[in-house]
């Protein structure tokens, strides 16, 4: 057993939920970067004291569809990774007795308002993105996940950084994929919906080691059990 290997298991153990480490590698994502502007002030999301937290509405997001493809490495496309796993994620957590709504159920173009826009709509409890990573090294590896670290919000920006949390960790202990840790980002889905919202890249595509474990529905598998535990772990504490 690895050295590292043995503190995160220690870590693991101390913590509810992983916080994971950051080390920051050369990663080019293929997710949209939109920038900062100025807003209204939200009305705050306090999701314990939110009148249908007996039924949390999940919403999951599948990233890029249509015509944006996401990244490509041979023949894998991430645009039909996002949805296979978004899938088998609303499949456990419906056993779980969770509502879930996907932007996309299939191969189609979706703006990022719109995927916004059903989420805030619809007042979701909390609002999900999946996305695969890809980087021009190929070692880069391991899964991180992105939270808006909003200042005019921070009741939001804490319960989303909590969600980013449960389920980084989740899916590290349902896969012994590396963590990069749960990051800050100011991605449009994540800045814009008015409840907890992450996003999830959940490896590189770019890494034959990584490619190769998403290209088996078993390993998806896991992964998506991993994301639905830590739904279930976030909407249960
Ligand atoms: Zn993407």
């Amino acid at each position: 057993m690895r050295l590292s290997i043995f503190f995160l298991g220690l870590v693991l153990m101390l913590t509810p939920c992983y916080a994971g480490t950051s080390r920051p590698m050369p990663a080019a994502r293929a997710v949209k970067r939109v920038s900062v502007r100025k807003r209204p002030v939200r009305r705050t999301h306090l999701i314990r004291n939110r009148p249908h937290q007996a039924h949390p509405l999940v919403i999951l997001d599948a990233g890029h569809g249509g015509k944006d493809r996401g990244a490509k490495v041979e023949s894998v496309l991430e645009k039909r990774l996002s949805l296979t796993t978004v899938l088998l994620v609303k499949r456990v957590l419906e056993e779980l007795g969770y509502r879930v709504v996907l932007t996309r159920s299939h191969d189609v173009s979706l703006t990022l308002p719109r995927r916004v826009g059903i989420a805030n709509k619809m007042d979701a409890t909390i609002f999900v993105s999946v996305h695969y990573n890809s980087a021009s090294n190929p070692k880069a590896k391991g899964v991180e996940v992105f939270f808006y670290p909003s200042k005019k919000d921070t009741s939001r920006a804490k319960e989303s950084k909590h969600l980013a949390n449960c389920v980084l960790y989740q899916m590290v202990d349902n896969t012994s994929m590396y963590s990069r840790g749960v990051k800050k980002g100011n991605l449009y889905v994540n800045r814009e919906a008015d409840m907890p919202s992450i996003l999830i890249e959940g490896g590189f595509m770019t890494n034959p080691n990584e490619l190769s474990n998403l290209k088996s529905r078993d390993f998806l598998g896991k992964l998506a059990q991993g994301i639905a535990r830590g739904i279930d772990k976030y909407l249960k504490t």
